[in-house]
């Protein structure tokens, strides 16, 4: 199928819902509407990559982290954000659908993850500490990886969910509900869409059955 960016005017950061319950299924979900034919990326330059990594909590304050200047590292920048996103979508898509992990994806969380080890040092507190030359735009990329291995390494596949909305939709989610019988990323969203929609098509259906008896 073949899908188009959405052109209009991106969405202000302040509004993207972050739905997924944990950082590394939020950054997954900023492709709105992944199975629609047109899909809307959040992050579209590297500034709203930054300033979505604000809001998601992967860039603390204190980070000073600045968006690279130079054309070229901007779009390799763009470049990476992309291809963990895609990767971790696939290892997480694959741990829903209880598949195999696509091997590329395993092969690009894991250079991730040593980027991210290597980057922090231990502190005489005793806890990890990120270095001050790592402290760049792809800081967040790697709390983001690291995320995501504690998510794939502790959480049981059943608490892993797509939202049942996957003719558009397919964000991913962590489903921690007591019943575990969450189907939606988010009730007010997709939730609502699927009841306007069951609602008119039983509409549709009571109209039909009153047909014959109306044309007597
Ligand atoms: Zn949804």
């Amino acid at each position: 199928m073949l899908r188009q960016r959405r052109q209009s005017l991106p969405r202000p950061i302040a509004d993207i819902r972050l739905d997924g319950g944990r950082l590394c299924l939020d950054f997954v979900n900023t492709i709105h509407d992944r199975y629609g034919l047109e899909i809307e990326d959040y992050l579209r330059k590297p500034q709203r990559f930054l300033e979505w990594c604000v809001h998601a909590g992967a860039l603390h304050p204190d980070d000073s982290v600045r968006a690279p200047r130079a054309a070229h590292q901007r779009a390799a920048l763009m470049r990476e954000v992309e291809s963990l996103r895609d990767h971790l979508h696939a290892l997480f898509a694959a741990r829903v659908d209880d598949l195999r992990a696509p091997a590329d994806a395993v092969r690009g969380l894991d250079r991730w993850v040593h980027l991210a080890w290597a980057g922090q040092s231990l502190g005489a507190d005793g806890h990890l500490h990120w270095r001050k030359d790592v402290r760049d735009a792809r800081l967040p990329l790697k709390r983001i990886a690291l995320d995501a291995l504690d998510l794939l390494g502790c959480t049981p596949a059943w608490h892993l969910r797509r939202c049942a909305n996957t003719s558009s939709c397919g964000w991913l989610f962590l489903d921690t509900s007591k019943n575990q019988r969450r189907r939606w990323c988010a009730m007010e969203t997709c939730g609502t869409a699927d009841k306007i929609q069951r609602y008119r098509h039983g509409s549709r259906e009571r109209r039909a059955r009153r047909a014959p008896w109306q044309a007597t």
